[in-house]
């Protein structure tokens, strides 16, 4: 069986706009070819070599998404041939519809290149695909926690593109630990980086290792602290491709430049399946327990993660949107400017909070953040801290801090609770153990509440 192969019908493609004949739904698509696009793309200087393309279609039992089991670590090749400028490419395309990009992707990685589909209004890439006449195929992360509604989609999408989409597992045993260590629900405590990172980075990763090019429906208007500077195509500044190595994987987002609404009217021009959790106030749709409706007016992004920090919404994988400067660079104790900065603030040696533990009756309770100071988690509750400590001053409760990342994890896992960032420790007076703050809620207020309560 080919693998999300479509029509064989030639495409002309001219400028922004396109023709092709048969299909009922080509005149729609040429009444929607004219997209609003909005923004200018920032790109980087880097360069990637274009190997040859293999051209042939496969079956589902013959995926180009590697099994977990099946993949090797890739050897880094040294690359020769043609060079092809994606900073320049980036330029040409900037002002060409979703479909012409597409297109372009499509010619220019045939086999070599996969649509990432997260089961949400990103099923416009399987149409512009579709619209191209050329093979394709599609990929999706199944994390195990998806909603129904996700799966019937997959469902209907398969059905209606005559495709089989490649689905990618997490690892059994990483999600059994994960589990077993912390439970169903440990995104709501300690962040959802770690779940993301099991259940589909590692995965993407996988998925991405067998390939040279991958599509997504990233938008710039999706996210304006994250996303407001994504290309059009761009060589992959996170993750590595077929050819192994900084630069063996390119990134097309084909509707980097298009606004929500738009896809909307694509989608409905066109007659597209989408997602039955949209018409109950969804709109941008990953896992059941991460996900909400938003309400009119509230920005897609409020519907993810809303437990979280706003910048700290990206799940892995598009990290690449978010700068070094704000922080969210995974487990990276780079030269980062310091946090919890007062007078109020003890900053605690490994020695010192050690001390700290051994005693038995203090003479004040001690509350103490373990923290880094790259972690965007620690820098939203900074100002809540240093006014709580503010506060506290002279109140018989000294508050205080443990930098410990890098090469103090593993004594402040072992010794201090610490899961992730920030943990929050009370030491009360004469209590010898230290009490884990429960919550995410940082705000002085619980904070004070917690102090109080046990101090
Ligand atoms: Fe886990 Fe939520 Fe991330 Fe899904 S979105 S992988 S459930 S943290």
């Amino acid at each position: 069986m080919a693998l999300a192969v479509t029509s064989s019908s030639s495409t002309a493609i001219s400028g922004s706009s396109f023709s092709r004949s048969g299909a009922s739904s080509e005149s729609k698509a040429l009444q929607i070819c004219s997209i609003r696009l909005s923004g200018r793309t920032h790109l980087s200087q880097r360069r990637f070599s274009l190997k040859p393309l293999n051209a042939e279609s496969h079956s589902r039992s013959e995926s180009w998404v590697p099994r977990a089991s099946t993949l090797t670590a890739p050897e880094v090749e040294e690359k020769g041939g043609e060079v092809e400028d994606f900073e320049q490419l980036a330029k040409k395309l900037e002002d060409a519809s979703p479909l012409e990009i597409m297109d372009k992707a499509l010619e220019k990685f045939g086999d070599d290149i996969a649509i990432a589909f997260s089961g949400a209004e990103d099923v416009a890439l399987i149409e512009y695909a579709r619209l191209t006449g050329k093979p394709f195929r599609v990929f999706s992360l199944d994390t195990g926690r998806l909603n129904p509604e996700t799966y019937r989609l997959f469902d209907a999408v398969e059905k209606q593109y005559g495709i089989r989409i490649e689905y990618m597992f997490p690892d059994a045993v990483e999600v059994q630990a994960l589990v077993r260590n912390k439970g169903l629900f440990s995104f709501y405590e300690d962040g959802h980086q770690e779940c993301c990172r099991v259940r589909k980075v590692r995965p993407l990763r996988r998925a991405l290792k067998g390939l040279k090019a991958w599509i997504t429906g990233q938008r710039k208007d999706q996210s304006p602290g994250t996303r407001s500077e994504i290309p059009i195509v761009q060589v992959d500044p996170v993750f590595e491709g077929l050819d192994g190595g900084a630069g063996s994987l390119v990134k097309w987002n084909p509707l980097a430049n298009v606004e929500g609404a738009d896809v909307w009217t694509f989608l409905r021009t066109m007659d597209v399946p989408v997602n039955a959790l949209h018409a109950q106030g969804y709109v941008s749709i990953g896992c059941e327990p991460c996900t909400r409706p938003v309400l009119p007016g509230q920005h897609e992004r409020e519907g993810r993660w809303w437990w979280e920090d706003a910048k700290a919404k990206e799940c892995g994988l598009h990290k690449g949107n978010i700068k070094e400067e704000d922080g969210a660079v995974d487990s990276k104790p780079a030269a980062v400017q310091e946090i919890f900065e007062s007078n109020n603030v003890v900053t605690l040696s490994k020695e010192g909070i050690e001390n700290l533990t051994k005693l038995r009756n203090r003479k004040e309770a001690w509350l103490v953040v373990l923290y880094a100071p790259w972690c965007p988690f620690c820098q939203a509750m900074e100002a809540s801290y240093i006014e709580l400590a503010e506060k506290l001053a002279g109140k018989g409760v000294k508050v205080a801090k443990f930098r410990a990342d890098g090469e103090q994890k593993e004594f402040a896992k072992q010794e201090l609770q610490l899961g992730s960032f920030p943990t929050i420790l009370l030491f009360p007076k004469s209590a010898p153990r230290a009490i884990k703050y429960p919550s995410e809620h940082r705000d002085v207020d619980s904070l004070m509440s917690f102090v109080n309560l046990l101090r």
